[in-house]
């Protein structure tokens, strides 16, 4: 498969995993690498990346899955919104199975309510165009990666004079997650791996701060073994060389400066916001609200009594540390008992990106 199997030579793996223990070696004390997507959590799994990695590097896992950062009372308000009369629930898959404070999307819609999958925004708009006497719902979540998406489809709608679609809007950006991470005392973190997808559409200048504020690198890496592996070569070698910066190991698909068209729709419809997340509080100006030529397709404006006050994770759940590094999945006593993907107590189970559910997956106990 182009663009794949040559990402995934076993033994230029070996090459560059004897390359990676000389420059731990001289780097002499252990090295924390936090991936932040959880694409790159997968892959590490999936691939073994854990066995060709020096011993003295640990690498921990993010927040960046979209399904887990998002609150447990924006999934209520969800769930709350489903049930509601003459309303169509719109959503991607990952998030019908997350547990709102009764019950998740997907049972919501056994018991009646209209929700459904879908892949994108658009899709979403195209349901609203055919069902002019029903209210939809676009229940917006993600990165900078889907935004463009989300601010596309609003646009789209006002120039349709389409008065029946209305966002419950969780889309958030990375790099203020950052700076959370990078200020928070429980949180320790040499490296980042940066996110392929997110960096496609931002490129490498949201990033700086890290390198220059914090002095830590940040590598932008694509998703296959050898990117990964390159990735944290090119950590290493930063941090031997005491110069961090921002780099972009993922060149067939990132540019510097980033994907301009979806820039600057996202500037025209949305505005930065406060933002609550998952296991990391309320970290200022990290969400996106829309602006107010687009302000009343916000269903957090029309039905602001169905959002109910924060709901903590279930009990046992430690969904919060895992997305902030200072705990691993095998740290949870539901983690394979209580919590499994077939019966996801938190979010990091459910989603397709979760570090819980690549844990189970792989296998993995510590
Ligand atoms: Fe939450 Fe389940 Fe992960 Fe435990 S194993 S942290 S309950 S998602």
């Amino acid at each position: 498969m182009k663009f794949a199997d040559e990402f995934r030579e076993s033994s230029l793996a070996r090459d560059l995993s004897r390359t990676l223990a000389r420059e731990a070696e001289a780097i002499g004390r252990p090295v924390r690498i936090m991936e932040v997507c959880g694409g790159h959590t997968h892959a590490i799994f999936k691939f073994g990346l854990y066995d060709l990695l020096p011993p003295s590097v640990r690498m921990i896992h993010g927040p960046g899955c979209p399904v887990c950062v998002t609150p447990r009372a924006v999934v209520e308000m969800a769930v709350r919104l489903a049930e509601q009369p003459g309303i169509i629930l719109c959503t991607f898959g990952d998030m019908m199975r997350v547990p709102g404070r009764t019950r998740s999307l997907a049972q919501a819609r056994a018991l009646g309510a209209d929700v459904r999958m879908v892949y994108s925004a658009l899709d979403a708009l195209e349901i609203a165009r055919r069902h002019p006497d029903r209210t939809v719902v676009w229940f917006a979540i993600g990165f900078e990666t889907t935004v463009p998406g989300t601010a596309s489809a609003v646009r789209r709608a006002r120039a349709e004079h389409l008065h029946n679609f209305l966002l419950l809007c969780n889309q958030v950006t990375i790099a203020p997650a950052l700076r959370a991470i990078l200020e928070a005392p429980d949180v320790r973190v040499d490296a980042f791996i940066g996110p392929g997808h997110v960096s496609v559409i931002i490129g490498t200048e949201p990033y700086r701060f890290v390198a220059e504020q914090y002095r830590r690198p940040v590598v932008i890496s694509g998703f296959e073994p050898l990117d990964i592996l390159h990735s944290v070569f090119q950590i290493l070698r930063q941090i031997r060389s005491g110069r961090p910066e921002v780099a972009v190991q993922y060149r067939r698909a990132v540019r510097p400066e980033g994907n301009r068209l979806a820039l600057e729709v996202m500037e025209e419809v949305f505005e930065p916001r406060d933002q609550e997340w998952r296991g990391l509080g309320v970290i200022p100006a990290s969400g996106l609200a829309l602006r107010p030529p687009y302000a009343d397709m916000d269903a957090l404006r029309v039905f602001a009594g169905l959002l109910p006050p924060a709901l903590p994770d279930p009990r046992g759940c430690r969904c919060g540390e895992v997305l902030r590094g200072v705990a691993t999945p095998p740290d949870c006593p539901l983690f394979g008992t209580a919590c499994t993907p077939s019966y996801p107590m938190g979010a990091c189970m459910v989603s397709a990106e979760g570090a819980c559910a690549a844990y189970y997956r792989y296998g993995r106990s510590t």
